[in-house]
């Protein structure tokens, strides 16, 4: 049932959404259908939808036990939502993810931390619940591990999200605001990973030899391993992101690392490898 161990760390993922479609040039403005093109025999039918050429991204967390705590890294979209950026993600209904939680085994009671790698909606969504018409956190008795830079950008845009997913958090003083290289023991702690966001980190994991990290959006679709420049047009700064994903995949090339990915296809865990003079993916 355990998606992957490493070491005594066990960890399982909780899927929100498969195969969520987004329209490729939309996406990455390099994303042509010709510039597609030489990858589609090899990204569909899983990353890119055959009939549509859409870009396909699974929407996840991650719930890890360590011997300590029980962890939850990213924490989807959420329901009832106000963000009307993407209609799939406004105002949902289901429930699907809560019930994916509880069928890992786990109550929300029972969480002890929750990190974001970014406060975006997919990863900061479940964050909270609306409960008689006031947003509450969904996991009373956790610490929200936030980076300090995150919060106070994604408080200067002053968007909704940020009141519905966040303010809720710091009102209730759950939340615990870190540097980008905070560790919270020797088994787990972050990266900066700047670039998507001011304050994007990614989370490592490590017990005993194994080691493995969760990227949060540093990389959306396995189609930046071929074309690692493409960088989403709204990325709080594409040209970091880029050099942020580069020296991610670099450090991490045909190492033993386990590479977490929240959008890829499932099982969306794998090693990169090398592959000409770029990446390749080998899932585990
Ligand atoms: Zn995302």
């Amino acid at each position: 049932m355990t998606t992957l161990q490493l070491g005594e760390i066990a960890i399982d993922r909780v899927v929100e959404m498969e195969k969520a479609p987004f329209v490729l040039p939309e996406f990455f403005h390099e994303a042509t259908p010709e510039a597609v093109a030489p990858y589609r025999a090899w990204l569909e039918p899983d990353a890119i939808d055959p009939v549509t050429g859409a870009m396909l991204l699974t929407v996840q967390s991650y719930l890890v036990r360590t011997r300590h705590h029980t962890i939850l890294i990213d924490t989807c979209v959420g329901c009832r939502k106000s963000y009307d950026g993407i209609p799939a993600w406004q105002d949902r209904r289901d429930e699907t993810w809560l019930r994916n939680l509880a069928a890992a085994g786990v109550a929300p009671e029972a969480i002890d931390y929750v990190f974001c790698t970014h406060l975006h909606l997919d990863h900061a969504g479940w964050n909270t619940r609306l409960i008689d018409g006031r947003w509450v956190p969904t996991f009373p008795n956790a610490k929200y591990i936030f980076a300090r830079d995150e919060v106070a950008a994604a408080a200067e845009l002053g968007h909704l999200d940020f009141q519905e997913n966040v303010q809720p958090v710091l009102d209730a003083k759950q939340a615990v605001l870190v540097d980008t290289d905070y560790a919270l023991d020797d088994q787990v702690w972050l990266e900066p990973t700047l670039g998507h966001t001011a304050g994007h980190v990614a989370v490592h994991l490590k017990s005993g030899a194994s080691h493995g990290v969760v990227t949060g959006d540093l990389i959306h679709s396995p189609l930046q391993l071929v074309q690692p420049d493409w960088s989403p047009h709204f990325d709080y700064d594409i040209v970091q992101s880029r050099a942020t994903r580069r020296r991610f995949l670099d450090a991490h090339c045909e190492t033993d690392t386990r590479i977490m990915t929240i959008h890829f296809p499932l099982p969306s865990i794998g090693h990169v490898v090398r592959d000409r003079d770029v990446y390749g993916f080998s899932y585990v």
